[in-house]
């Protein structure tokens, strides 16, 4: 049985004063609750903030992006050891919104996934067919090739412990979210595509659904069988809404 796991992603978005109340309303109103796993993906200036005030609860935090190499004459990036130092547990790599505007390459995604691996960070790393691949068809073909690209570099043993996140790009931040059937149909073809690559990883790693959930959609959303949590980006804000998706998850 996998745990359902609910993480925030607050993009560009935040101050110190906003994120303190929007922090401590949530160690506030998800104490206790342990039927599901939390997190909030910060921007990198909040780290040491979000560790200040998590540490020690049921809500973990991370980053939104992590550099390929170690160190050195790399401006602007983030090194895997850097986030490990404010005990980061999870990054979100290859999100839709970097890949595009940053041109990330597939080669770019598989080394940051396995850099944050060889760190002990989860990856959250994202896949999704965009509406033109959708409406002609080759939805499959291009989700099998974001991932087929990282677990031929990385490896089955690199998927123990790491999260996949279904997010058609279409449904990111437009208020169109994938019908719950749409959403598990595209979950349970990722699930079979890592098992014929790699058996032993498929029925253990957690596919997390984003793009557009909200405290109405989540609990349909969250009980199908392949859809294992949710990656929530605007709602993520709201100390309320992302409670409330937060508490649907536990319900399953
Ligand atoms: C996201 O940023 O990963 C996301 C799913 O955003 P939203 O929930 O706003 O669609």
């Amino acid at each position: 049985m996998r745990r359902k796991l609910v993480v925030g992603n607050w993009k560009m978005n935040g101050n110190l004063a906003q994120n303190k109340t929007l922090l401590d309303t949530l160690v506030r109103d998800l104490r206790g609750i342990d039927h599901a796993d939390f997190a909030v993906c910060v921007p990198y200036p909040y780290l040491f903030q979000a560790q200040a005030i998590l540490s020690g609860t049921n809500i973990a935090w991370g980053a939104q992006n992590i550099a390929k190499h170690g160190a050195g004459a790399y401006t602007g990036e983030v090194s895997a050891a850097m986030l490990k130092e404010f005990d980061s547990s999870y990054v979100i790599i290859g999100h839709s919104e970097r890949s595009n505007a940053y041109c990330e390459s597939d080669a770019n995604i598989a080394s940051k996934f396995a850099v944050a691996k060889g760190f002990g960070i989860t990856p959250i790393f994202c896949v999704g067919e965009t509406l033109q691949e959708r409406e002609s068809g080759v939805m499959e073909y291009a989700i099998a090739n974001q991932l087929d690209f990282v677990l031929s570099v990385s490896g089955g043993a690199l998927l123990d412990n790491a999260v996949v996140a279904y997010e058609p790009v279409w449904a990111i931040g437009t208020n169109k979210t994938a019908t719950p059937e749409q959403a598990q149909a595209a979950h349970s073809f990722i699930r079979e595509r890592i098992s014929a690559l790699h058996p032993g990883a498929a029925e253990s790693v957690r596919i997390i659904y984003g793009g557009s959930v909200n405290p109405i959609n989540a609990a349909q959303l969250l009980s199908m069988p392949d859809i294992d949590g949710g990656l929530i980006g605007r709602c993520s804000l709201d100390a309320a809404d992302f409670e409330r998706i937060c508490r649907a998850a536990c319900q399953f």
